[in-house]
């Protein structure tokens, strides 16, 4: 009886244990992809089209065999294991919220059908680092320290994959409107020669230039990790026994994700509420002043060139560097004085790395409410982050065609210049004014 691998956020055939588990049962796997409409409706276009080019991707280095149902999970795959007969459906664990209810949910339908998790998205599976008293890290430096001392196995082999051929399957339904935005390269390939390239030109200076973001200098492997069409094991895998600094930083990138992941496993409420729950009080603006703010934001439109460059990037590329993520939300949150969450919501919609641990946790360490949250009174100055990190101003130029006749890093202040482009906003807010009412605002809440 063959066994069905039910494919989730891990799109690719090598460093694969879930498959070398269903390839273990008689040798011969069904791999099924559920287009579940429950998840695909808030994904957002950008993040369906990458999905969608990497599932094709798949296909064809599964030779055609990749089974695609769709409808609700519970219903599809249980149904596709009475087809095939299946001894088993075989998955990667999944830890958010939303995935673990639906594997349970899976896991019951399918009565005398085992649901055999092997392994998961990340190197260290949430849940099991975890302090000498069993208790969950909620600091970053002490998890990663124990993260460490896990040790990670070397990736497995690429398996020779026998399939079932012939079985009936959904098209891969037509890819949504992504307006401007232009994608990644798809794929487990794509993945893997993107961290070949990464590694080869830029680990070594990544800890010195991966704030720029003027700079090709991080690796933009998120949306590969997101789908799984590159396992963390495999980059972490060939850092070991590299000791430069470079490769030091981004094992700690790596393991920010693994963290925020833990974080959300033991706390999935933190994904839509704040971690800190005092911060449930901190007062926000709403109205139509308030969604006209919001609006010029997610626009790229409020004035100051960085966090247009940030929010523009956004629209036409499906990521934001990681510095300027940081800026675009501080500005939301201190500037604007409106909630992480509705930040949280528009990043998801447009991001392709759209990850709910990631970025809920990267949205409340900006807030303050999070772990390891930014000290309240941290509010990033969107004209020195500018002039600090995109020092001749090419990132902002890049994106805002208004500045393009702007040199230098006189683009971060054009109300300053004599004669201002008059097609760029007027700054909508005073950052001066706007840092102390959010301070006074995040005064009222603390601890
Ligand atoms: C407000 C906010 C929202 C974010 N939302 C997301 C999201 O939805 N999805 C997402 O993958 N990342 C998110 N991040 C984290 C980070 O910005 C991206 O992972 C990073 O920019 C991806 O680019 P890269 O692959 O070139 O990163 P690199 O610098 O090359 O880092 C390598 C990998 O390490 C991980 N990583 C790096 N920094 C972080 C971090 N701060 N937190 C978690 N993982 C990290 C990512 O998997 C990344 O691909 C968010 C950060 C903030 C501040």
């Amino acid at each position: 009886m063959p066994a069905v691998l039910w494919l989730r956020r891990d799109l690719r055939l090598s460093d694969h244990p879930a498959l070398h588990a269903a390839l273990a049962d008689d040798g011969r796997v069904v791999p099924l992809f559920v287009l579940d409409p429950a998840l695909l409706g808030p994904a957002g276009g950008p993040r369906v089209a990458f999905m969608l080019d990497c599932l094709r991707e798949l296909n064809q280095d599964l030779d055609g065999a990749l089974v695609l149902r769709t409808g609700n999970p519970v219903d599809v795959v249980p149904a596709l294991a009475r087809e095939v007969e299946a001894s088993a459906v075989h998955i990667s664990a999944d830890f958010n919220p939303y995935g673990r209810a639906r594997d349970d949910k899976v896991a019951a339908a399918l009565g005398d059908v085992p649901l055999n998790p092997t392994g998961s998205p990340y190197a260290v599976s949430p849940g099991r680092v975890r302090k000498e008293d069993g208790e969950p890290y909620r600091v970053y430096t002490p998890f990663y320290r124990a993260w460490l001392r896990q040790g990670f196995p070397s990736p497995p082999a690429e398996p020779e994959v026998v399939t079932v051929t012939g079985l009936p399957s959904d098209r891969l339904p037509a890819k949504p409107d992504v307006g401007a935005a232009a994608l990644p390269a798809a794929g487990e390939r794509a993945a893997r020669q993107r961290w070949q390239d990464f590694r080869d030109e830029h680990l070594q200076r990544y800890a010195d230039e991966r704030n720029r973001p003027d700079l090709e200098a991080t690796s933009r492997l998120s949306p590969y990790l997101r789908w799984g069409c590159i396992h963390p094991r495999t980059p972490l895998a060939d850092l070991r026994g590299r000791t430069g600094k470079g490769a030091e930083t981004f094992r700690k990138e790596l393991a920010w994700r693994e963290f925020y992941a833990d974080v959300l496993f033991h706390n999935p409420d933190s994904a839509r509420e704040p971690y800190l729950p005092r911060y449930a009080e901190l007062r926000v603006d709403t109205g139509k002043s308030a969604d006209e703010r919001f609006n010029a934001w997610t626009e790229g439109r409020t004035g100051y060139p960085i966090v247009d460059a940030g929010m523009r990037q956004l629209l036409v590329e499906g990521w934001i560097h990681n510095r300027i993520r940081m800026v675009v939300a501080s500005f939301l949150v201190k500037d604007l004085h409106l909630g992480w969450k509705e930040g949280a919501r528009h990043f998801m919609r447009h991001l392709v790395d759209g990850d709910l641990a990631s970025n809920q946790h990267g949205w409340q360490w900006v807030a303050g409410s999070g772990t390891d949250a930014a000290p309240f009174y941290r509010v990033f100055n969107p004209v020195k982050q500018g002039q600090k990190f995109d020092p001749e101003g090419n990132y902002v130029r890049r994106y805002v065609p208004e500045l393009r006749g702007v040199d230098g890093a006189a683009v971060h202040t054009p109300w300053e210049l004599i004669v201002p482009p008059a097609d760029y906003p007027d700054p909508i807010v005073d950052h001066a004014e706007e840092r102390q009412e959010a301070l006074a605002r995040y005064d009222a809440v603390k601890a």
